[in-house]
């Protein structure tokens, strides 16, 4: 079994084509692959009135409540929301940077989404924000040189990013934080 996964996506992400049917918050539940495990839809489908129903369905079956919040333009919205801990997608823009503050000042962690593939500049991070080392992602980049420089400076989770239950896995993000040697990070 697993530490934790704290990236997963469930039929929740309704704008996004990769999640099938078969992955719902119950199936992550029953198959409970990590000790600590956390559902993190992206926001922008939760905003129209389905959060409620999110949080309720996540709760009952003892998951912690994330979100994917997409850059700067739903930080402030994102802040409203009774979630145990957010996801960022920080592009490497200025606007973005500086929302990091907003979310850091609610007190719940702040996990830097699979920085590797939206070429953050991790030099602009908060030391603060957990670096997530991404099991979809993080064999797309040169990560040895992408994360390289940072390992000291940062506390690192390693993520799923599960949208089909046959992802529900971490193989290759474990095999490059070893490389890196780092330790994981448990967030709860
Ligand atoms: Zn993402
Ligand atoms: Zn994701």
């Amino acid at each position: 079994m697993l530490q934790q996964d704290l990236h997963i996506h469930t039929t929740f992400s309704t704008s996004d084509n990769s999640v099938v049917p078969e992955q719902t918050v119950s199936l992550v539940a029953a198959v409970r692959h990590a000790i600590i495990v956390g559902i993190s839809d992206h926001f922008e489908c939760l905003v129209n009135g389905s959060f409620e129903g999110y949080e309720k369905e996540i709760r009952q079956v003892g998951l912690k409540v994330g979100v994917e919040v997409d850059g700067h333009p739903w930080v402030d919205e994102a802040t409203n929301y009774n979630v145990d801990y957010y996801i960022f997608h920080c592009r490497d823009q200025n606007a973005d940077y500086r929302s990091i503050d907003k979310l850091l000042t609610t007190g719940k962690p702040v996990i830097i989404a699979h920085p590797n593939a939206l070429h953050t500049n991790l030099n602009q991070v908060p030391s603060e924000c957990l670096i997530e080392i991404n099991n979809r992602y993080i064999w797309r980049s040169d990560w040895k040189q992408y994360y390289g420089p940072f390992t000291n400076q940062f506390k690192f989770v390693i993520g799923s990013d599960a949208h089909q239950p046959n992802w529900l896995s971490q193989t290759i993000a474990h095999y490059a934080a070893a490389q890196l040697g780092i330790e994981e990070h448990l967030v709860f």
